[in-house]
């Protein structure tokens, strides 16, 4: 992210506010990817471990189920916000304090969540 600053508050230093774009976990499911309240049963294709058993002739392949997708269980109730990802696109206001004298150029890294990003 570039932040634009005038030649006083970077000489001076400054609280700026930003609003970023981040991928963080959905507040609605914190993560989990259903529904508050359902749970996501446990997959009987792979009977909850995660792994499936492909035999094709002479070999025996063990793979991601295709059915839970590895996780192991499934959502019966998908979250409405994130549509069962886990994650979504949040919008957030983050405050950058500004040190006085800042240079030029100068990169510093703020904590969003979970993330971290850049400004310069
Ligand atoms: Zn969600
Ligand atoms: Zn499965």
């Amino acid at each position: 992210y570039i932040m634009e600053l005038t030649f006083t508050q970077a000489a001076k230093g400054v609280n700026k506010e930003i609003v970023v774009n981040i991928n963080d976990s959905c507040e609605r499911c914190h993560g989990k990817g259903h529904e508050p309240g359902t749970k996501s049963q446990r997959c009987h294709y792979c009977n909850g471990t995660g792994m499936e058993t492909i035999n094709t002739g002479p070999f025996v392949m063990r793979s991601t189920c295709r059915r839970c997708g590895g996780r192991g269980s499934i959502i019966t109730t998908p979250c409405l916000v994130c549509r069962g990802t886990g994650q979504t696109k949040q919008k957030k206001t983050v405050m950058v304090p500004v040190p006085a004298g800042v240079e030029d150029g100068q990169t510093v890294r703020m904590p969003v969540g979970k993330k971290e990003i850049f400004i310069t």
